[in-house]
């Protein structure tokens, strides 16, 4: 059975988990009209640490701003119960998902219900199994695609976008592929169910733009950056489905699944089959923030 962690912050108090209920008809649960993030710490040489903490609730407040839901929570007392949660649980290594919903206060598409606020945390591994970060993991594309642009905005990380997530995980799950990659509206490729793509052509990586129907993940701009320090080219353009079968090497990126290799996509064999040397060096970057093996220059690591 599912383990829980004994403390979760709710509306401003940390209470045992079991405590932190939400009513059947808050707005949310029908309506998906909920925003929240994914973010991790990490156990570093100098304590635990959250990882790029900052740019993970800049992005909960856009999201919240694009569904005119107003927090009654300031970014620093969110700051302050992601850190306060980790700490009351005496965790280091952890997920942290902060949400906020449209509770109960109306049952109308539109109405000004009160904004209700949880920040939850758990410890958590590799997201597709402790192998996938080595030998990496198989992948088809879906036969659903991503919402189109002026649709449901995908630049929002909104619980309702997740629906669309589902489908494509279950359906690749269903089919035995580690996880689903979907096309955009207009055909072009876009990302995996809850992960950033990038595909390396003759040592540049290439990555999707936010015109594909992508969330702008943290991970994909740590990467972006930690690439180009590294003398790295990094493209972000236009990527047809075919692509994907001709890639020296393809990675998925993201707060749960980190760097993970795709190794087989649709049955076929991405470049060796194996992680490949530039997957295997932006690895070696990333991981090594949180060993003290990359310097941090960037200020990333926000201590606990
Ligand atoms: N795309 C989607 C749809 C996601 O859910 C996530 C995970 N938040 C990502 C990309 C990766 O974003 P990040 O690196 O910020 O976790």
């Amino acid at each position: 059975a599912q383990q829980y962690p004994e403390w979760i912050w709710q509306n401003g108090v940390i209470k045992p988990w079991k405590d932190a209920t939400a009513h059947v008809m808050s707005h949310a649960l029908h309506y998906g009209s909920s925003v929240f993030e994914g973010i991790r710490s990490y156990a570093t040489p100098e304590g635990a640490a959250i990882f790029r903490l900052t740019d993970h609730l800049k992005r909960l407040y856009q999201s919240a701003k694009i569904y005119d839901m107003v927090l009654p929570y300031t970014h620093d007392d969110i700051a302050t119960a992601c850190r306060d949660v980790i700490r009351k649980n005496g965790f280091s290594a952890a997920y942290l998902r902060p949400v906020a919903y449209r509770g109960l206060g109306g049952f109308g598409l539109s109405a000004e219900t009160p904004i209700d606020v949880a920040v939850a945390t758990w410890p958590m591994g590799p997201y597709l199994g402790p192998e996938a970060l080595d030998v990496g993991i198989t992948a088809c594309v879906s036969s659903w695609q991503r919402f189109a642009p002026n649709t449901i905005p995908a630049g929002a990380k909104a619980g309702g976008n997740y629906l669309s997530g589902q489908l494509i995980a279950r359906e690749a799950r269903r089919l035995g592929f580690g996880e689903g990659i979907a096309l955009a509206a207009s055909g072009l490729l876009s990302e995996g169910a809850g992960e950033n793509l990038f595909l390396v052509f003759d040592g540049v990586l290439h990555t999707t733009p936010a015109s594909a129907s992508i969330l702008a993940g943290i991970t994909r701009d740590t990467l972006k950056v930690l690439a180009r320090e590294d003398g790295i080219d990094v493209v972000e353009r236009d990527i047809p489905r075919e692509y994907l079968y001709l890639a020296d090497e393809i990675l998925m990126c993201g707060t749960a699944a980190e760097i993970t290799p795709i190794r087989e996509i649709d049955g076929k064999q991405i470049g060796s089959g194996k992680a490949g040397p530039v997957t295997r060096r932006l690895q070696q970057l990333f991981f090594g923030l949180f060993d003290g093996k990359t310097q941090d220059k960037w200020g990333w690591l926000e201590p606990v």
